[in-house]
């Protein structure tokens, strides 16, 4: 059995990295007034809201989107000067700095508007994130383990939980922009409890019997919304890929209708599932949903069989 260390100690629970993202911005209020619904024996979490200046103006960002502006280089970049490029440099120093982190471990929170249920974004590969995703699934089966890019560097990715030694995102939707939605609610905070006990038995070295192989999605490349030459769209996400989020897609399937009534069909040569379906914070760069394939995620042999039992690991 391997050992887990080091150790998984120091957490940061991020919310309100998009503004008008709710569920994240009451989560973090709600853990902040019970603190013992985040704490566990060998770890110690802390809160932090990201974007309060963009939450009070009900937006997502105020001069542009806090979530990309974490590449090594951009933070290092005395010429980015705008409110977020401003902030990512403090929250770089509250809880990085990246490649250095004091921070083991950030769980960053996020609202879709898509039709996502609870989706554990993975941008970082290895036996950690294999382990998290086995248990989170096992825990939450109607969870939906996702890869995002995770062949780039850490540097690299311009996301905020990429800025920690480890970091992932909890996505859940559907929920509209400012608006807070229980369920969504409760599936963010069951979620983020599935994490934090995951760390506490990945620290103790107890986890439960893992599943060989869990099913995830792998990040392809993202498509966009027809338009003409002045930049007009000319057409919509159709019906029959509305809200069908993780739902095949083959080649020679509709998903746009256009504005003339005809419609625009898929021209890949394999069968894909999209994510962020029509998006509503994506309308700026008119991206119209997210294409993905079907992975696995396969641990090995040693780490399917439990550590129950097994003498606990020092800490
Ligand atoms: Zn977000």
């Amino acid at each position: 059995m391997q050992p887990a260390s080091p150790p998984v100690q120091q957490i940061a629970i991020v919310g309100g990295t998009h503004g008008n993202e709710f569920s994240g911005i009451y989560l973090l209020r709600h853990y902040e007034k019970q603190p013992q619904l985040m704490q566990r024996p060998s770890l110690a979490c802390q809160t932090l809201f990201a974007n309060p200046a963009a939450h009070a103006a009900n937006k997502r960002y105020l001069a542009c989107d806090l979530n990309r502006q974490f590449k090594t280089a951009d933070l290092a970049n005395p010429a980015l000067t705008q409110l977020e490029q401003l902030r990512a440099k403090e929250i770089n120093t509250l809880l990085g700095p990246k490649g250095a982190a004091k921070t083991d471990l950030i769980i960053d929170l996020h609202n879709t508007t898509s039709n996502m249920g609870p989706c554990l974004i993975l941008t970082q590969p290895g036996r950690f994130y294999d382990l998290m995703a086995a248990y989170v699934h096992l825990n939450m089966p109607s969870a939906v383990i996702s890869r995002d890019e995770d062949h780039l560097a850490a540097d690299e990715h311009a996301l905020l939980c990429t800025l920690g030694r480890y970091g992932v995102i909890v996505e859940v939707g559907p929920q509209p922009q400012s608006v807070l939605r229980q369920d969504v609610f409760e599936q963010m905070h069951e979620m983020t409890q599935h994490i934090l006990d995951f760390v506490e038995c990945y620290n103790t070295n107890t986890l439960p019997v893992l599943p060989k192989i869990t099913p995830a999605i792998r990040y392809l490349h993202s498509i966009k919304l027809p338009v003409d030459a002045a930049g007009q769209r000319l057409g919509m996400v159709h019906r029959n890929v509305q809200d069908r989020d993780y739902l095949p897609i083959a080649p020679g399937d509709a998903i746009f209708t256009l504005f003339d009534g005809s419609e625009i069909f898929y021209e890949g040569e394999t069968t894909v599932y999209p994510t962020f379906i029509n998006e509503a914070a994506y309308y700026d760069n008119n991206l119209a949903m997210s294409l993905n394939e079907q992975v696995e995620i396969i641990l090995a042999d040693a780490d399917t069989q439990g550590q129950v039992g097994i003498s606990r690991g020092a800490l």
